[in-house]
């Protein structure tokens, strides 16, 4: 045998089990369909700035074993996400914080937005008369109120989805924090930042000494043969593919990118601006280096890039990106989960694999406990 592991897909998962497997003595063999390595990490240089072309990411957890793992192979950088919401031109600080409700309402005190929140939240309680919140749209107006729902949540979720609020599964809003700080960090976790240098230096370390191979798709090379070559799969692709969608096909929401160099260091002074309402055709403007250059760096880099996202349905041929996480959905992938436990000595893991909303820490979380319930059994 020539592999013990075949790994289809070079993402994060796919790169960190890899790594896993190498530490062990393990020989294996990634292989990746697109012509490049690193999943949706994958940056691209453009006038010396690197470019998130699969979207923003930022790298945030409150696993201090991840943190430092990460940071064992490249020291992140200071980047703290706080993006701004522009709804008709108006400007407002993200998450929802007392910046927020100063520029929402007027207010100027704890107390002064704790009882607009509350007025707000009570309307909504009292519709619901006792019953949980059944969607996104009583989810939002319960923790949050009706003017944040209409002015930074309906549109931008609309778009994003392509669904209405009342269609959605109420847990994706509450990813989002509500503080009564003036504190515009999105995120709540205590570790955060951008690899120094980028994303594909943190892939290009997992990688270190792997076999692998680029422009190379399991289904057109490997899907019949594979167990010629190797003991064991980890297949990080889309689940229903796998088994040639033999049950029907998974929905996914898929992201497109308008990206352009404007000929000035400082475009938009932020690298992420929301865009919550309809009028604006994309989601968000993405100023890519200001996730790397701060303070007199941006202006020492004469140009920028920038990129528009739209979110779409998915089409075959398109990229899969977000698990649509609806009823249908959520039971379809449990009957092709029930398949894929059948399946012998194959891992399915990852974001694709799992049908799972994953950040990144949670999946080379996950890459790592799957390697260590094997390699330390
Ligand atoms: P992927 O990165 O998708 O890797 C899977 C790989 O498998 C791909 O390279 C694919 O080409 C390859 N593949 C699939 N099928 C085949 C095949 N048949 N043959 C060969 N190769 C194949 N997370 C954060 O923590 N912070 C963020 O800010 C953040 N922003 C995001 C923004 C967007 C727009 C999206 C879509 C996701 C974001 N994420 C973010 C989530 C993050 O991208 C994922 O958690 C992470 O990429 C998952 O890694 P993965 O290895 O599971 O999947
Ligand atoms: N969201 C919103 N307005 C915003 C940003 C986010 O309504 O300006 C909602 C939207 O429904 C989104 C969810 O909050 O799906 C989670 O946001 P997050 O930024 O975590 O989503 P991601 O882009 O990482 O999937």
């Amino acid at each position: 045998m020539k592999y013990d592991y075949l790994i289809v897909g070079s993402g994060l998962f796919g790169a960190t089990f890899a790594y896993c497997a190498r530490q062990t003595g393990k020989h294996c063999l990634v292989i990746e369909k697109r012509p490049h390595l690193g999943g949706n990490t994958y940056c691209e240089k453009i006038e010396g700035i690197n470019v998130h072309k699969y979207g923003a990411h930022i790298f945030h957890t409150n696993n201090k074993e991840i943190w430092d793992f990460v940071n064992s192979f490249v020291p992140f950088n200071r980047y703290t996400n706080c993006p701004i919401a522009n709804y008709h031109g108006e400007l407002y600080n993200l998450p929802f914080n007392m910046n927020t409700f100063t520029q929402l309402w007027g207010v100027r005190t704890i107390e002064e937005a704790k009882a607009k929140i509350d007025e707000q939240r009570a309307e909504a309680l009292t519709s619901l008369n006792g019953r949980e919140p059944a969607n996104l749209e009583e989810q939002a107006l319960c923790l949050v109120g009706k003017d944040i729902f209409y002015k930074l949540i309906k549109e931008y979720t609309e778009k994003q989805w392509g669904r209405p609020c009342t269609e959605l599964p109420a847990f994706i809003i509450r990813r989002l924090p509500l503080r009564f700080v003036f504190d515009n960090n999105y995120f709540n976790d205590p570790y955060q930042g951008i690899p120094i240098g980028g994303y594909n230096v943190l892939i290009n370390k997992l990688l270190e000494g792997i076999e692998t191979n680029t422009n190379c798709d399991f289904f057109g090379e490997f899907k019949d043969s594979w167990r010629e070559i190797a003991d064991q799969l980890v297949y990080t692709g889309p689940l229903d593919e796998y088994f040639n969608f033999r049950l029907g096909r998974l929905d996914w929401r898929t992201v497109t990118f308008k990206t352009r160099v404007e000929n000035t260091p400082n475009y938009q002074g932020n690298a992420v601006i929301n865009y919550t309402s309809h009028d604006a055709p994309y989601t968000r403007v993405i100023e890519h280096k200001h996730f790397e250059m701060f303070g007199q760096a941006v202006y020492n880099c004469p140009k920028t890039v920038v990129s528009e996202e739209y979110s779409a349905e998915y089409k075959p041929g398109m990229e899969q990106f977000y698990p649509v996480n609806d009823e249908r959905n959520n039971a379809l992938a449990d009957q092709y989960r029930e398949l894929a436990a059948k399946e012998e000595n194959v891992i399915f893991g990852g974001r694709l694999a799992e049908y799972k909303y994953y950040d990144m820490a949670p999946v080379i979380e996950k890459a790592i406990k799957t390697a260590n319930i094997i390699f330390l059994r």
